[in-house]
């Protein structure tokens, strides 16, 4: 069953937060000269239209990065992710977390990006075709990152960002990330899960905090996109996350407590 669709989603809150925490992240890890490997598990198509049908019908871009992303400095990574990608490809596009990797990474970095969904793999072959050491794969995430693990270099940053259709997926998460954590003991794991009304995301995080008990925790709560929507905020769960990390997590928190105050 593949029916989510990012394009209808690009853009919102739950993205700004995810995007700005993987900006941080790399542009710290890319201080070092040392090659490193950057990995995802649901890569999305990379590039989204806001004018699209899809992005108009939900508007969501307009609580996330139409509200959020002017507030922060011109020099934020985040901001410099968006800048690019408006640059190269229009003023109305939003780089998903392939390209926001891209504002980073080097030419001798290795990307090695999984996406399921035929239509959405064929947008990320399109956005990412001129970069030279991308490895593109039209399968089952979780499994391509237990595969990988550890990758060569060694160095790097794995981004888990699953659509969560499937309630089995928080028991699937809960026992794969600390087996990757104990396979990749020096790679930075990040995974995106959302705060959902119901908060079915809590005993995956308990389990998560009991096997990883130095992984950094971050949250952030905005109001529903519209009435009804489940989704009520966003997180991140970190395994060995980068100097500096927190520190720039906290001006994210800043920006979603000013902003929902507004
Ligand atoms: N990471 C993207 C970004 O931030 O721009 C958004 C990804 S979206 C939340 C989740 C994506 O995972 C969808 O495009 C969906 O087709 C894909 N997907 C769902 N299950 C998958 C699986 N088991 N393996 C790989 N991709 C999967």
């Amino acid at each position: 069953m593949l029916s989510y669709q990012h394009a209808y989603h690009a853009g919102n809150a739950a993205d700004v937060h995810k995007h700005a925490l993987l900006a941080l992240a790399l542009d710290h890890l890319v201080q070092k000269d040392k090659a490193l490997t950057y990995l995802e598990t649901h890569a999305g198509r990379g590039l989204y239209d806001l004018t699209s049908d899809a992005a108009r019908k939900t508007a969501e871009a307009r609580q996330g990065v139409d509200r959020f992303a002017s507030h922060l400095p011109d020099a934020h990574p985040y901001r410099r992710a968006l800048t690019q990608a408006r640059m190269r490809h229009g003023e109305r596009t939003y780089p998903g977390s392939p390209l926001v990797a891209q504002t980073f990474l080097r030419p001798f970095d290795t990307r090695i990006l999984a996406e399921l969904h035929p239509q959405e793999f064929g947008g990320l072959q399109d956005a990412l075709r001129p970069h030279p050491n991308v490895h593109l794969r039209q399968e089952d995430g979780y499994a391509m990152l237990n595969a990988m693990c550890p990758p060569t270099p060694r160095r790097g940053l794995a981004l888990l960002d699953p659509s969560w259709e499937v309630k089995a997926e928080y028991d699937r998460v809960a026992r794969l990330l600390p087996k990757i954590a104990r396979k990749w003991n020096v790679g930075v794991l990040m995974l995106w899960y959302p705060l959902l009304r119901d908060a079915r995301h809590r005993p995956m995080l308990a389990t998560l905090t009991a096997a990883l008990p130095d992984a950094m925790q971050h949250e952030v709560r905005f109001p529903p996109a519209r009435d009804g929507h489940g989704m009520v905020g966003s997180g991140m769960f970190i395994v060995n996350p980068p100097w500096g990390l927190r520190q720039g997590a906290d001006q994210i928190t800043h920006l979603f407590e000013g902003r929902n105050a507004q």
